[in-house]
């Protein structure tokens, strides 16, 4: 990553949140969201009040994961954006500005600055949690957002698989770059049990992880595993934490929750 772009301006604090989490991920397409918006749910359903923000300007998807999709923002006293209410949750997202796909040819600069503004200029209640769903990747905009906001820590989702991992080290890299505190690696697509033979396999390779967290000496916090479940939840527009609270997915997220 470029860190010719570090500079150094004063930290962006919300009013009444306690603690700003970034969820974060070197590639696309691991899970970030799913896990963000998992999380943000366990976290409530234990009693914590906690927003989304959904910073992921290449694929905002915690609108739709919450059934919020054709949400429209709304302002009480034409300054401050009203969070999108949703299970318990209050969210805002750059995908209920957007809403088609013009987001996604911002530049850099332009990029992070939209997602601080929207950090600012929502009027967030008093909240335990604001989870970030960051933009995949190491660039400027990660970079930037790592910097200028007063995160209390970052928690990077990976899959076992090489390529990604190899991702995940430029990501501890750059938090440790720009002194944001990391509490911890999830694995997600660990492993699928198949439904019919209860026979384990491991798609995208075993423990890589694992490996990653010893060598830097972080906790792995979570193995999610490959679970079809998950996914249909979360396109039925309910995290699987809110919509089962008896399955193994549920269990695995209340674990996690309760080591943020
Ligand atoms: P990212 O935010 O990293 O781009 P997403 O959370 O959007 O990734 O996940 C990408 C796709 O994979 C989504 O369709 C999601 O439902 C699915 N998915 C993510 N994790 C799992 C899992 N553990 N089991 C099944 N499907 C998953």
């Amino acid at each position: 990553y470029n860190s010719q772009v570090l500079i150094h301006k004063p930290l962006t604090h919300v009013k009444g949140v306690k603690h700003i989490i970034a969820i974060s991920s070197g590639k696309g397409g691991v899970g970030k969201s799913s896990t963000a918006v998992n999380l943000a749910a366990a976290l409530s359903v234990q009693g914590a009040k906690v927003g989304i923000l959904d910073a992921d300007i290449y694929g905002p998807s915690i609108p739709t994961m919450l059934s919020m999709a054709d949400a429209d923002l709304t302002s009480l006293d034409g300054k401050l954006m009203e969070p999108v209410k949703s299970f318990g949750l209050v969210t805002n997202s750059i995908g209920y500005l957007s809403k088609g796909n013009d987001a996604m040819i911002w530049r850099g600069p332009m990029a992070s600055k939209a997602l601080i503004q929207l950090l600012q200029e929502t009027n967030w209640p008093d909240l335990d949690y604001l989870i970030l769903d960051m933009p995949p990747g190491t660039g400027d905009i990660q970079i930037t957002l790592g910097q200028q906001i007063e995160l209390s820590g970052a928690i990077i989702i990976t899959t076992p698989q090489d390529i990604a991992l190899l991702d995940v080290k430029k990501g501890v890299m750059m938090f440790n770059e720009v002194k944001v505190p990391l509490l911890g690696i999830i694995e997600n697509m660990s492993w699928h049990t198949c439904e019919s033979c209860g026979h384990e396999s491991h798609p995208f390779g075993i423990d890589g992880a694992k490996k990653i967290a010893e060598e830097f000496k972080l906790p792995l916090l979570a193995n999610i595993p490959l679970d079809i479940v998950l996914r249909e939840d979360l396109d039925a527009g309910c995290p699987t934490t809110i919509a089962r609270p008896n399955h193994r997915i549920t269990e695995i997220f209340t674990n996690l929750a309760a080591r943020v």
